[in-house]
């Protein structure tokens, strides 16, 4: 028996991922946000795994929404951000930003990464170098920003860079062609970028998911975390521009995309 986190990733409806972890040593099972009761209960089954715990990145339909239903169907126990404990169907325990709690045998901790949303938070369990980054990174891509600013939003993508490159980061959705169709409309003399984006678009044509990614491989392809990056700056002409106003200008044009 393996004694690492096990993840059990499936593809929900239109373009979201579900996420069931489970610690093989204690018997313990939590499903990253509850974007459909009806997915993620197949996928208890598939794996013959009792729910005991619900972990909320952020309040959206597609990430909340079964909330309620599946805490009624197997009394299980719903864990979100404390900024977001409002509007999270029946949460249970608050994590606060930067703060540790155990899942099982494993170690996470809940960061708050405003942008998305005021009350996002992210789940880094460190130890196994994996993190559930719900809409806040998305392959080449963030997430819309809702509710927060550019310098929110620019504040949680530092956060996350600041982890280990071979961290797998597993995203809420498969945005990933149209996130590489943009990136190349500010980024289209990097090298890395061109090559992705010819891979995951074989990818895709077999209904591949492109998540997990690494951090890694987002800093070299992903212009939301380029906002240094000279090539990207003259393409935009903002050369001397803030990082900042540069995050904001390539989100600004993403939006229009
Ligand atoms: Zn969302
Ligand atoms: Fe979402």
């Amino acid at each position: 028996m393996s004694d690492r986190l096990e993840v059990f990733m499936f593809p929900c409806l239109s373009d979201n991922y579900g996420y069931l972890i489970h610690d093989p040593i204690q018997n313990l099972t939590a499903s990253i946000d509850t974007p459909d009761v009806h997915a993620i209960e197949e996928a208890l089954n598939q794996n013959n795994w009792e729910l005991d715990y619900i972990i909320n990145t952020h309040h959206h339909y597609d990430h909340a929404g079964g909330n309620l239903e599946l805490k009624k169907k197997t009394n299980c126990k719903v864990i979100g951000p404390m900024q977001d404990k409002d509007r999270i169907p029946g949460i249970d325990q608050t994590i606060e930003h930067a703060e540790e709690f155990m899942f099982g045998s494993f170690v996470v901790k809940g960061f708050h990464t405003p942008g998305h949303t005021t009350g996002h938070m992210v789940y880094h369990f460190e130890s196994q170098n994996v993190a559930f980054v719900g809409d806040t990174i998305f392959v080449m891509g963030c997430g819309r920003l809702f509710e927060g600013t550019p310098q929110q939003m620019l504040e949680s993508l530092d956060l996350i860079m600041s982890w280990p490159d071979e961290t797998l980061l597993y995203c809420a959705h498969e945005y990933t062609q149209t996130n590489a169709e943009f990136a190349i409309t500010v980024d289209g003399k990097n090298k890395d970028l061109l090559n992705r984006k010819a891979e995951v678009e074989d990818m895709r044509k077999d209904l591949i998911p492109t998540v997990p990614t690494t951090l890694n491989l987002e800093k070299k392809t992903n212009p939301f975390l380029r906002s240094d990056d000279q090539e990207i700056r003259l393409e935009l002409g903002m050369l001397k521009s803030t990082r900042t106003e540069v995050f904001a200008e390539i989100r600004n044009r993403k939006d229009q995309f």
